[in-house]
């Protein structure tokens, strides 16, 4: 085992994370010291806060530039990480007016500057640290030229987007026209949202603690592997495009795949 000590982040407007639950999970399964720390942007400083907001993406169809945020979005990025209430404010791809309301940062790019905060007599290797957050990360693909919503950035530290897990994996198409439908005709999508509600995970959804252990996983195999993700349906590692697939692979399934588990068996001999 390359560890022998992670460290989880809380993020307290997510209280369904349900962290010293998450905690117990990880010391269960790999058998080492689990710390839980508070939320590491809530204590960050004004030049710290100016470099996150410098991260923030606007344009989907372009690889990430650094870009120099005026007072605004620095009042907004303060705001966001030290007032828990704020994000109820902040739209999401669904309650969005339009493309530019969106709130989203470029994952690696919020990695490199929480590597540089977090104390350096614990960045040594043999500690893990995993980050969540409410902030909505996507990462840019040279596959298709534009970014994507990301669910887990994998590193160390290797940060988990509560809202990734929400946006990131797609819902079904018939839910999207339906929602299309209800937008131009003006009516609530709370009732198309109830309609479709148990083949997609939510914001402030019960079954969010036990689906982010299959995300813990895959941050934790990447840092013992050199890879995250399963092919396999059948395999918590399953990188799940589709809501309904990590519905299967985390809740149905539920476990890791033959070859994954004998990987962890080998890691306790
Ligand atoms: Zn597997």
């Amino acid at each position: 085992m390359n560890f022998s000590k992670i460290i989880l982040y809380d993020e307290p407007t997510v209280p369904e994370l349900e962290i010293n639950r998450l905690q117990k999970f990880l010391a269960n399964t790999f058998h080492v010291d689990v710390t839980v720390k508070n939320n590491l942007f809530n204590s960050i400083n004004d030049d710290i806060i100016e470099e996150i907001a410098s991260c923030r993406v606007f344009d989907l169809k372009s690889p990430f530039k650094k870009y120099k945020p005026n007072n605004e979005q620095i009042n907004f990025e303060r705001n966001y990480c030290k007032n828990t209430k704020f994000i109820e404010e902040i739209p999401t791809p669904e309650t969005a007016e339009n493309l530019d309301d969106l709130v989203i940062y470029d994952g690696f790019e919020i990695k490199n500057i929480l590597e540089s905060v977090i104390p350096k007599d614990e960045t040594v290797n043999d500690c893990l640290h995993i980050i969540f957050t409410n902030k909505l990360t996507c990462t840019y693909d040279y596959g298709d030229f534009r970014y994507h919503g990301r669910a887990v950035i994998c590193s160390n530290p290797s940060i988990i987007s509560t809202s990734g897990i929400v946006e990131a994996p797609a819902k079904s198409r018939e839910y999207y026209l339906d929602i299309m439908k209800a937008k131009s005709q003006t009516l609530d999508l709370k009732s198309i949202k109830k309609k479709y509600q148990n083949t997609f995970l939510d914001y402030h959804d019960k079954r969010t603690s036990k689906i982010i252990e299959g995300y813990l996983l895959q941050a934790i195999f990447y840092y013992i592997t050199g890879d995250p993700f399963c092919e396999n349906l059948d395999c918590r590692l399953n990188n799940a495009h589709w809501q309904k697939d990590l519905l299967y692979s985390q809740l149905e399934f539920s476990k890791l795949c033959g070859k994954h588990h004998s990987i962890l068996e080998k890691l306790h001999l």
